[in-house]
């Protein structure tokens, strides 16, 4: 056992957090009020390799392993979670979904683009009737030989309006249930393809959440992922890896908070004294630290059972719904040891408290890790 870094994932991590502060940290507070997010802020992350990290060179990734993975989303999201999370979708669902799983057409043609940044995905399995029991797939594709046709809702789809290239989860034969399930390339343009409004949300603002609608849209049969009946599969192995995304993503977010307060108790004065003399806030950063050191311990090893090859289901549930919770909580004593301040946008922490709720729900409620990590019990 080594929990040491090596030296390369030291510069990752340095790279990334050098990045998240010189150019993620200013305008992160304006973006967060306007719900905006700059398209030269995605393609800086592409060139620095972010939007493809695990993906192999040979189609334009960055060929790094689910550790280095880890570090950047726990870096870019201690500054700005919106950032991250659309770093977590393009790398964890969409570039890892056709890299493991497309043909090598597919890979050629979209994957390449992914990889660097030049292109960003959206995953989308989430229906107005189909959020945690995916199973209940309204939107339909056709099989009409050459081609399917696609109707349907999805909801709450990140980069949902900024995206090139949409991962479509459909239900081609209903009789087969979870077996009739596909998924799809679906491009931006396509004819019948529409994006709805942005979600105006309480957290990560800065990501742009869509509903899409689909209207007899036309998707040749070479677009489909996989063998006929895939799609279930495909969503839940790609989820499955996207877990330690978000997880590393709450990790983040807890740090940061963290690291804000520790910073403000060494500074604020109450009583004669900087606030971290009194036991009940010196009592918090231990509680903080020790809370965020057990969260970082799953989400890596999580990251390394996949970097092994050992099946990492169990390992990213549970990463994610503890990381999840020590998020939530650790932001809330953020922004109580910062007072007053701590409810002031300036201060940062209210927006890791609010950018926190969202890891207890995306890829999978807390409920539903529960359920992934109760079942793997069980099964022993
Ligand atoms: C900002 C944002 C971004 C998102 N991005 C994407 C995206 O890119 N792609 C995508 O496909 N989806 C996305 N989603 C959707 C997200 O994954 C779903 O919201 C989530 O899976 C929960 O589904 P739901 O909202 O329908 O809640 P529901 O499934 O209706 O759940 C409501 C409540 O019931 C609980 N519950 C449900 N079933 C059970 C059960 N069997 N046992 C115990 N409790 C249960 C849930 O845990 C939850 O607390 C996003 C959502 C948001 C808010």
């Amino acid at each position: 056992m080594d929990f040491n870094l090596t030296e390369e994932h030291l510069m990752i991590r340095d790279a990334a957090r050098d990045f998240a502060r010189t150019e993620l940290l200013p305008g992160v507070i304006e973006r967060d009020d306007k719900q905006q997010f700059p398209q030269e802020l995605v393609k800086k992350m592409g060139d620095l390799g972010f939007m493809g990290i695990m993906v192999d060179p040979k189609y334009g990734g960055s060929g790094m392993d689910a550790i280095s993975y880890v570090l950047i989303m726990e870096e870019l999201s201690k500054i700005d979670a919106s950032a991250s999370v659309m770093v977590s979708v393009n790398n964890s669902l969409v570039c890892y979904g056709l890299e493991a799983f497309g043909t090598e057409e597919q890979k050629q043609k979209y994957l390449t683009k992914l990889a660097t940044g030049e292109q960003i995905g959206a995953f989308c399995l989430s229906e107005p009737e189909a959020g945690s029991d995916a199973t209940s797939q309204r939107t339909t594709a056709i099989d009409m030989g050459d081609h399917y046709v696609i109707n349907g809702t999805k909801n709450w789809i990140t980069n949902g309006g900024r995206s090139d290239v949409y991962l479509v989860i459909a239900q081609t034969d209903r009789e087969k249930g979870h077996r009739g399930i596909n998924a799809f390339i679906v491009e931006k343009g396509m004819e019948g393809f529409d994006i709805g409004p942005k979600e105006d949300k309480l957290g990560i603002r800065g990501s742009d959440t869509h509903t899409l609608q689909f209207n007899d849209v036309k998707v040749p049969k070479e677009n489909r992922i996989g063998e006929d009946g895939f799609g279930f599969k495909f969503a839940m192995k790609t989820l499955s890896g996207g877990r330690i995304g978000i997880a590393a993503q709450a990790l983040g977010i807890a740090s940061g908070a963290y690291e804000l307060a520790l910073k403000y108790s060494k500074e604020r004065k109450a009583f004669g004294t900087e606030i971290c003399n009194h036991q009940a806030i010196a009592f918090k950063l231990a509680d903080m630290y020790t809370e965020i050191e057990a969260a970082r311990m799953l989400v890596m090893k999580a990251a390394w059972d996949k970097d092994q090859g050992n099946n990492y289901d169990m390992s990213s549930a549970m990463a994610k719904l503890y990381a999840s919770k020590v998020a939530m909580e650790q932001t809330v004593e953020a922004v109580q040891i910062h007072g007053g301040n701590g409810f002031v946008k300036e201060y940062h922490v209210e927006r890791l408290m609010r950018d926190a709720k969202i890891t207890q729900i995306y890829e999978g409620t807390s409920e539903i890790q529960k359920i992934v990590i109760s079942r793997g019990v069980i099964k022993g």
